[in-house]
């Protein structure tokens, strides 16, 4: 359930021409009723029995994906991977659940050994999708889908701000399999780390809009709370064997992880993650709740393999803070698109 409320009860048709239904009660009224209309003409059809179209065919397939995902709201994921359930089944249903209930679409390579090990993935992805504000992810039009890539493809994970996507790549995807234990993934903390991190660009994207510049000078502000300096904005600097080079900070404390020293982008993402992965401990920080006594113990907090401090916390609040005030409490970031139905539906 995200913190901001759940969605409608039930949405159907295409985009640009939805039925949304907001309590059980009132779709099941309506279904009722449209189940009462054909009743004489199923009779015709009987006698005389026509061809599908591929529309009702696919029809069919949506109609039963979707009595499979409201029979088990708890436990789908589980569900899916069951003997009593085929791979084909498993994936279009697992993708008719991206596509409704998380309005994204997701792909992943037909080479994929079990369907197990996508359902384990897509699991930690719906997990995450469920723990932030809407306007993050169900209604962020800056994150259209997910690939899980088996074939080549670069690095470890990405956002293509091109396609608005975030890929899981061979090596990452790869690291996860574990042979012995095709039910589960390896890591599932990492994953749901590795997407946050993703989650982030793509909410970055959404804040700056990369083709408008807008909110740029503000996102400045964000680096210069981690101490870089007053002109850097999101740039990257790459060197010729075409890697990322830190941009070098104008204060030095630590950084939460060696990845967020690179530039603002990748600390963003960074502290987005963790702030996701630790949202109360970080409230609490900005807060000022947390007790300076404690900065000298040795709890430390695991993240993406790195082990962070509270001295480090402490070092970034004005990063957290920063983000606190421009990506978690911003309206215009965080709104859900229910909200905006629900205030067209009343005027
Ligand atoms: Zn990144």
């Amino acid at each position: 359930m995200g913190i901001f409320g759940k969605k409608y009860f039930k949405r159907e048709g295409s985009p640009g021409d939805y039925t949304y239904y907001y309590t059980e009660a009132e779709y099941k009224e309506a279904k009722g009723k449209e189940e009462e209309k054909p009743k004489h003409q199923a009779k015709q059809e009987e006698d005389k029995p026509k061809e599908k179209t591929k529309e009702q065919q696919i029809a069919e397939v949506y109609a039963y994906c979707d009595k499979v995902i409201k029979e088990h709201p708890r436990d789908l994921f589980t569900h899916l991977k069951g003997e009593k359930v085929s791979n084909a089944e498993a994936m279009s249903i697992l993708r008719r659940k991206f596509n409704n209930d998380l309005n994204k679409t997701l792909n992943y390579d037909s080479k994929v050994i079990d369907k197990k090990f996508i359902i384990s993935i897509a699991e930690q992805i719906n997990d995450i999708s469920e723990s932030v504000p809407n306007g993050h992810f169900y209604n962020n039009d800056c994150l259209k889908g997910f690939n899980i890539n088996f074939d080549e493809g670069a690095g470890f994970a990405n956002y293509n701000t091109g396609n608005n996507k975030i890929s899981f790549e061979k090596d990452f995807v790869e690291s996860l399999f574990q042979p012995d234990d095709i039910d589960n993934i390896k890591n599932k903390q990492e994953v749901k780390e590795t997407f946050c991190h993703e989650l982030g660009h793509s909410v970055q994207e959404k804040f700056i809009r990369t083709d408008t510049d807008n909110n740029t000078e503000l996102f400045k502000s964000f680096g210069k709370a981690l101490g870089w300096g007053d002109e850097v904005g999101i740039k990257y600097i790459i060197n010729e064997n075409k890697k990322a080079v830190p941009i070098k900070r104008e204060k030095e404390f630590k950084l939460l992880t060696k990845y967020a020293e690179l530039n603002p982008t990748e600390a963003f993402a960074e502290y987005y993650s963790f702030y996701n992965m630790n949202f109360k401990l970080i409230n609490d920080y900005i807060d000022g709740k947390v007790e300076d006594s404690i900065f000298n113990k040795t709890q430390e907090f695991k993240y993406r393999g790195y082990k962070i401090t509270h001295q480090q916390i402490k070092e970034s609040v004005k990063a957290f803070s920063w983000m606190r005030e421009n990506i978690f409490d911003n309206d215009e970031l965080t709104k859900s698109l229910q909200f905006d139905e629900w205030l067209k539906m009343s005027i």
